[in-house]
């Protein structure tokens, strides 16, 4: 069990939470003391975390579909493209995506 889980807040980003017990799924429901809003932490957070973000990109890169990334992320197809969307803004990492990629080895 790992305790110290580095959640915050969907709203404020603040990391002053209690725990709010549980949804009828049992998804844990947490209170902000900053906004003193309630959220609940679902499998869309996924996206939030760090890394999945990177691999959306990658796997976009090697031509994944948005389908196949969600699947295997285990997000949802619409977060996927909200991801890619938001990305495209941010970095125009994407309109690259011809450059050739010499380090082909995708662990997995
Ligand atoms: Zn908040």
């Amino acid at each position: 069990m790992v305790h110290q889980q580095s959640i915050h807040c969907p709203h404020c980003e603040s990391i002053d939470l209690v725990k709010n017990g549980k949804s009828e799924n049992g998804t844990q429901r947490w209170h902000c003391n900053e906004c003193k809003k309630h959220f609940r932490l679902d499998y869309r957070y996924n996206a939030c975390r760090k890394g999945v973000k990177e691999k959306i990109i990658e796997m976009t890169l090697n031509s994944s579909g948005v389908r196949d990334i969600g699947r295997v992320l285990s997000i949802s197809k619409d977060t996927v493209t909200a991801v890619l969307k938001k990305n495209a803004k941010n970095e125009p990492l994407l309109s690259h995506k011809r450059r050739n990629v010499q380090d082909g080895k995708a662990g997995g």
